[in-house]
């Protein structure tokens, strides 16, 4: 089988210091989680920015433009911006980046997230008693459709996240009215409380309703990457592990570094007999434009 393509999600946008005191929050901490992560075996690193000061989520071209800066001064890994963002922020703030980053020499990012379509998004605390997430990740026609032109505009291939069986018709739609171009890239996101949970059933059932000739990679919220990723890596598809989805390497075990989630999974990768993709593989695997 083919090598497979594994993708750091470094940092995201809901991950605390609290959680995890190895997440990395400024622009250089998450330039170097993502070059040890290349180091490690990722191809791809999936990015967000946090606020330097606070931790909190933002969408700042200008922390992107550090961390891209760092990044490929040191490593050939691919970058994948997030136009997910985080909760309350608005859609300018979200796509606004892209145009941003690429109208500057060395900065155009080779792939952006893009959420094709609308789900409850919410994390439940029992000790509490209450929901301390309350979201919905709101994401209607238009902005999803000026998403995709703005990517393909730019020559940033979307990274298209299903977090509903639905989203893949979304999808669809989006390219039968030219929005989207074969070969689409799908990632399966597994696990948020609104969206599908992650079970062997939907990643086999979501495989199987993509169009003949997409590429797919699989991410779920905590431990179940690994079995997870696993079941994806059999399968054909490729995998996403980072501090963003998950803060435990194994139970009860906090992950020493993003890099150190990285390795597990290129561990059961190569145990299964589809080594790690470099960044120059993956780009050719995933189409990317030129
Ligand atoms: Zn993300």
């Amino acid at each position: 089988m083919e090598k497979v393509i594994i993708t750091a999600a470094v940092t995201g946008s809901l991950t605390t210091r609290g959680q995890n005191p190895n997440l990395p929050v400024t622009p250089e901490e998450i330039a170097r989680a993502a070059i040890e992560s290349r180091q490690a075996g990722a191809a791809v690193v999936h990015l967000h920015v946090r606020d330097p000061q606070t931790g909190a989520p933002v969408q700042e071209p200008q922390l992107f433009e550090e961390a891209i800066r760092i990044i490929r001064a040191e490593s050939d890994v691919l970058i994948n911006v997030s136009t997910g963002g985080g909760p309350g922020m608005t859609h300018d703030e979200r796509i606004g980046v892209i145009p941003a980053l690429t109208a500057k020499e060395g900065l155009k990012p080779d792939l952006a997230s893009l959420n094709a379509g609308s789900i409850n998004f919410g994390i439940y605390s029992r000790k509490k008693g209450a929901f301390v997430l309350d979201a919905v990740q709101l994401n209607p026609w238009s902005q999803i459709l000026r998403f995709a032109r703005t990517m393909t505009q730019n020559k940033v291939k979307p990274e298209i996240e299903i977090y509903e069986a639905g989203m893949i018709n979304n999808a669809l739609v989006l390219a039968d009215i030219g929005a989207l171009e074969a070969p689409l890239h799908f990632q399966f996101v597994l696990g948020v409380m609104g969206g599908l949970q992650t079970t062997l059933d939907n990643l086999v059932f979501l495989k199987n309703s993509l169009p003949s000739g997409a590429t797919w990679s699989v991410c779920a919220v905590g431990l179940d990457i690994f079995p997870i990723g696993a079941a994806a890596i059999a399968s054909g598809g490729h995998v996403r592990v980072g501090l963003e989805d998950g803060v435990y390497v194994a139970f009860k075990e906090l992950a020493a570094s993003n890099a150190q989630l990285v390795s597990k999974m290129v561990h059961i990768a190569e145990l299964l007999g589809r080594p790690p993709a470099s960044p120059a593989e993956a780009g050719e695997m995933l189409n990317l434009p030129r």
